[in-house]
Formats: structure tokens, sequence, C-alpha cells
């Protein structure tokens, strides 16, 4: 059975000292949060922050991602992190591809590939991001673009490999907007790229992947979102700042 993932993503808010306030919150409220056995929380704050996540993480019940990696493997990259590092840390999962990184820094599919490979090289699952920009989909072709970016990220895995990989659909235009997609809209786009997955790898693999939504998913929508047959959960930014609201969004199985 695939498991449920809530993802939180950071991005680059918080100081050192509200970031410990914020995960301190997190952990005390677990306590008395009832999760799904089969529901995963995973906290992607910013670098600087993973060691004292890690260090929380060892007495709860969340695990800690990255919010992106190198595509080197070492050496004259000022600035960058790489995938050895985040395995010398003990992480566990790590977001590639997510369209920040795509817009502001460049990313392409190519490079989400070699991010992939550098991961999974040290046992660390990426979360790989998809989704069109309001024009696309405005024009039809958020099938076209995400099948592109899943296929050049992805396709080029073995089976085995692949079955670390957890997808999550983000349209662009409700990131950060306040728009959120539809869950019928959600729910295709998933079904979608279950079906990809099938054709490529077996139904197996597909039925075993877990593919999330992003975008504006809060405590007041997740759980219709959450509810369709190919949601398996979601990569949240905005709302998972505040801990309440993250553990509301967790608990919308
Ligand atoms: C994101 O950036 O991954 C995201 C989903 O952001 P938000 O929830 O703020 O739309």
């Amino acid at each position: 059975m695939r498991k449920h993932i809530v993802a939180g993503n950071w991005k680059m808010n918080k100081t050192f000292e509200q970031a410990d306030d914020l995960i301190n919150e997190i952990v005390e409220k677990l306590e008395t949060t009832e999760l799904d056995r089969n529901t995963l929380l995973i906290l992607c704050p910013p670098f600087p922050y993973l060691e004292m996540t890690s260090d929380y993480a060892n007495d709860s019940y969340f695990m800690v991602g990255a919010q992106d990696v190198s595509s080197h493997k070492e050496g004259a990259y000022t600035g960058e992190i790489s995938a050895a590092m985040l395995d010398s840390m003990d992480l566990d999962y790590c977001i590639v591809g997510h369209s920040e990184r795509r817009q502001y820094h460049g990313e392409s599919n190519a490079m989400v590939a070699a991010k992939v490979d550098q991961l999974l090289k040290h046992d660390i699952k990426p979360i790989v991001c998809c989704g069109e920009v309001l024009a696309e989909r405005e024009s039809e072709k958020q099938f076209d673009v995400v099948k592109q970016q899943i296929v050049e990220g992805l396709f080029h895995l073995s089976a085995e490999q692949f079955s670390n990989i957890v997808i999550a659909y983000e349209p662009v235009w409700a990131i950060g907007t306040g728009k959120t997609a539809t869950p019928e809209q959600a729910q295709e786009i998933h079904a979608f790229i279950r079906n990809l997955i099938a054709e490529k790898y077996g139904k197996e693999v597909a039925d075993n992947t877990s593919i999330l939504y992003g975008g504006s998913c809060k405590p007041s929508n997740a759980k219709e979102i959450f509810a369709q047959a190919d949601v398996d959960g979601g990569l949240i930014g905005g709302a998972c700042l505040k801990a309440v609201d993250f553990l509301a969004i967790a608990t919308s199985f």
C-alpha cells in the first residue's frame, strides 16, 4: 500500500530561533495528534536548520528533507550542497525540480534527472515536482508539459530505482497564489501521471508510487483534495509555517 505523505516546504523562511520554535511546537503537538499509521510527515527546512531539525526528528514522528541538492558530485561549486553531504547528515528526502528552482535558477528537466541520480546514489528519496504554468493550463497543454517533465526527469531510471521516487504535482498557477486546483483537476492529472508510470514500469510500481498535490493546500481544502483516488497527500508551502495548520493538513486523510 502506498504511503500518504505530507511534506512541508519551508522555502526561505524563518530565522534560526523562529525555526526552533516552529519545530518545537510541531513536536509538542505531535504528542497528542492522531496521525494515521500510513501517513508520513516530512519537514523540509532551509539547509542551515537541517541538523537541528534532524535532532528533533530523532525523538519525534517526522522525517527530514532538504529543499534542493547539487547536480554535481563534489568540488568547486561554491554555495552548492551535495547529495553526499545530505547523506552524511542522515537525511531521508530531498525536493527536486520545484517550480521556483525551475523559474529562478533555470533548472531544466536534464538537471532534475542529474539531481535525482545523485540522490539515489546516496539512498535519499527524491520528491520530484512537476506542473504547468497558467498559460500552459489555459492552452490545455498541462498533460504534455507534465509528461515531458516526468519522462525527461525520471524515465531513465530502472523500475527498482523508480520505486524510491515521490512525485509532487504542483500547478504553478496555484503555488502561493491562494488559487487551488479543484479536486477534480488534481485527480485528473494525478491519474494521468499514475498511468504514465504504469505504461513505463508496470501497474505494481505505479500503484506503489505516492503522488502528492501542491498549490495553496490548506486545512480548509486538504480533505477534499486528499479524498481523490490518486492523490496521496500534499507538498505544503505557506500553510506548513504554522504548526497547527500543518498538522491539521496531516490529519486530513
Ligand atoms: C510549494 O511551494 O511547494 C507550495 C505548494 O506552496 P503553497 O502551499 O504556498 O502554494
